[in-house]
């Protein structure tokens, strides 16, 4: 099968396979689309099970990258990179895969920014940066993504609230967050400044800890954060939480959080949507990070105008929500379709973000 008839592959631009015999680097970098601007997204190191499962990992996370952005109204594009090698390797053998991976970035002249992802570290990216010019999402420049990827969410679960339930505030909403990491224990603290009652799960007791006793939180065992009765389900730390097994434990009529991926398939937002649950697409709502990131690409990095983009997501969702109600469509096709108009260049009618 060639890569052109891989089940993944949508009208990918460019797809380079890297290889370096000294450092004995295989990397794939799949550019999706460039129409809005540079292909933008993180670097994966992984020891994958196939070169196929590489394969798929590149072509569907640059794909997702470019409709992240489209609807956030960046001007970027999407792309995505991956090596293939166990991430636990170190020293000079790590060094000099990332070196030889760097010299690829920079022979594409801008069309792929490189950022952190699973098994690339901020040192890695660093190394990268003595190779290439192409990095963004640094220490040095937009900073951690966590905080505005939480900020994102935030303001999703706000109008996800305000569309299902008609409330303007979040005082005694019950908000179940699975998953208290960066962006989850963040997403805490808001909700709980915003009156929200906490029920929290994570496979991690320092961090269960630590909510419970900051924000006064309601702790639960992993597998019963589905069933909990609450409004929100904030999934913030697995992808496709949203499944056969968990949608028949599910009480929450809304679905926001950060996780990336949520709907084990497409079939499951189908039926998010013929229960009336509202789902805030995972791709929209947690868009804060990337647009925090993106600055470092633009070159004019400016705090304010990221809260302020991250802020607007409020509206961008709530478009998506009111399209959804108006063509009775689930809300992921009505983003995917805001993303695919982008993509083709032309303006999108049922949705703001710009
Ligand atoms: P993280 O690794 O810091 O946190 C994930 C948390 O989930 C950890 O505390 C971990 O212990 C917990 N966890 C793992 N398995 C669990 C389980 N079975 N049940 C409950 N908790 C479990 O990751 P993060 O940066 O906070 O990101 C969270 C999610 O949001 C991920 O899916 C990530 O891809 C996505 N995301 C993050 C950002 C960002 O800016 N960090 C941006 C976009 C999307």
């Amino acid at each position: 099968m060639s890569v052109f008839d891989h089940l993944e592959f949508s009208h990918h631009e460019q797809i380079v396979f890297c290889h370096d015999s000294e450092s004995g680097l295989h990397a794939i970098i799949a550019i999706h689309n460039t129409t809005l601007g540079s292909g933008a997204g993180g670097l994966r190191m992984w020891n994958y099970d196939s070169f196929d499962a590489a394969v798929t990992d590149a072509l569907r996370l640059s794909k997702g990258m470019s409709y992240k952005s489209a609807v956030a109204g960046l001007a970027c594009g999407g792309g995505k990179a991956v090596i293939i090698a166990d991430p636990h390797i170190s020293g000079e053998k790590r060094e000099k895969l990332l070196r030889a991976f760097g010299k690829y970035v920079q022979s594409l002249g801008g069309r792929y920014w490189v950022a952190e992802d699973v098994g690339i570290s901020v040192d890695d990216i660093k190394i990268i940066m003595e190779e290439s010019d192409y990095a963004f999402g640094l220490p040095d420049g937009s900073g951690d993504p966590s905080p505005f990827t939480a900020l994102g969410v935030f303001e999703g679960i706000k109008a996800a609230v305000k569309f299902q339930l008609g409330y303007d505030t979040l005082e005694g909403i019950k908000v179940a967050v699975q998953g208290l990491g960066h962006v989850g224990s963040y997403l805490c603290g808001h909700l709980h400044e915003a009156g929200a009652k906490l029920i929290v799960t994570d496979i991690n007791q320092d961090a269960l800890n630590r909510i419970a006793s900051d924000y006064g939180a309601t702790v639960v065992e992993p597998d019963a954060i589905y069933a909990q009765d609450v409004d929100v389900y904030a999934p913030c730390a697995l992808g496709a939480t949203i499944n056969d097994a968990t949608l028949l434990q599910l009480k929450a009529t809304i679905i926001a959080g950060a996780a990336n991926n949520q709907l084990k398939t497409m079939k499951h937002g189908d039926i998010l949507h013929n229960k009336g649950i509202l789902y805030a697409p995972d791709y929209v709502i947690n868009a804060g990070g990337m647009i925090n990131a993106s600055g470092d690409i633009y070159g004019i990095y400016s705090r304010e105008e990221a809260t302020q983009k991250t802020l607007a997501l409020y509206h961008t969702l709530m478009d998506i929500f009111t399209e959804s109600h108006r063509s009775n469509r689930p809300t992921y096709i009505v983003a995917d379709e805001i993303a695919e108009t982008k993509l083709r260049g032309q303006q999108s009618e049922s949705v703001a973000g710009d």
